[in-house]
């Protein structure tokens, strides 16, 4: 069950493994260290930024910094922003978690517009976005594009931002070797080779069984991405197991309603509730 006991079990683990951690930002301005077994820690904060700061100060108790990947509406509230600055100033990184082409119904000029607007947002708050994560929204309905993805796989769009590396699609180009990105997706993990992580072939994710099999993979000197939901870890076992049960539940539900014609209209119009399960 995703508790704070157990991440701050695994985080314990993982440092016993004497493996060597890093920011996505530290890792970009380290790269030829990386030749060496790594691993990133990533979160996708979709709510509850309260969460990722206990999450945070927990990693921060292991000595263990990561990069936490949020959306712009957090920057609406000042409370927010002042929990975002309260992780940054526990070493840890804060990147931009962007839906920009989701929420401009794929239209690329306005989509650009907002994604500059926002660094510029993120900017004003005191937060220098170096690195950026694309978001799923797996309810989202799209006419010729396939997902956020598409947005900085637009060489002409990331050529507009140079100076920014999405961790999906430019990290992998950047660190020619070969390591696993490993997800927390659907409340349980999985893993794929990290140059796959430019397409949305989720086919390809193979399953985990549970965290002792990642610590198995870095004890065996695999390099990897983690990349966990801070909104989905709980204080006590049984909550989380309600949570995941209304997960399955409510996806089992979207999914019939999805297949419906104005199931599919009504689910597309608050695709972005989806994100808080
Ligand atoms: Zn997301």
């Amino acid at each position: 069950m995703p508790t704070y006991k157990e991440y701050r079990e695994f985080c314990q683990q993982i440092c016993s493994t004497g493996v060597s951690l890093y920011t996505v930002e530290k890792a970009c301005k380290n790269i030829g260290d990386l030749n060496k077994p790594f691993i990133i820690i990533k979160h996708d904060v979709e709510s509850k930024p309260e969460k990722a700061l206990k999450i945070s100060k927990i990693e921060h108790s292991f000595g263990i910094k990561t990069t936490y990947y949020v959306h712009s509406f957090f920057l609406h509230n000042p409370k927010n922003v002042a929990i975002l600055k309260e992780i940054i100033s526990l070493g840890h990184e804060v990147g931009y978690h962007y839906d920009v082409l989701d929420s401009n119904d794929g239209d690329k000029n306005n989509a650009i517009q907002e994604f500059k607007e926002t660094l510029s947002r993120f900017s004003d708050n005191g937060f220098a976005i170096k690195t950026i994560c694309p978001h799923g929204n797996p309810l989202k309905k799209r006419v010729d594009y396939s997902s956020n993805k598409d947005f900085f796989l637009d060489t002409e769009i990331r050529k507009l931002f140079n100076n920014i590396v999405d961790v999906y699609i430019t990290f992998p180009d950047i660190l020619e070797k070969d390591y696993l990105y490993i997800t927390d997706a659907g409340y349980a993990y999985s893993y794929r080779d990290a140059k796959s992580t430019k397409t949305d072939a989720t086919e390809e994710l193979l399953p985990l069984g549970s965290k002792d099999d990642i610590i198995k993979m870095i004890q065996d000197g695999q390099s990897m991405i983690i990349s966990t939901h801070s909104h989905r870890y709980f204080r006590f076992g049984y909550i989380a197991w309600v949570r995941i049960s209304l997960y399955k539940i409510a996806k089992l539900v979207a999914n019939a309603l999805y297949k419906t014609r104005w199931g599919k209209y009504i689910i597309n119009k608050f695709y972005f509730i989806a994100k808080k399960i």
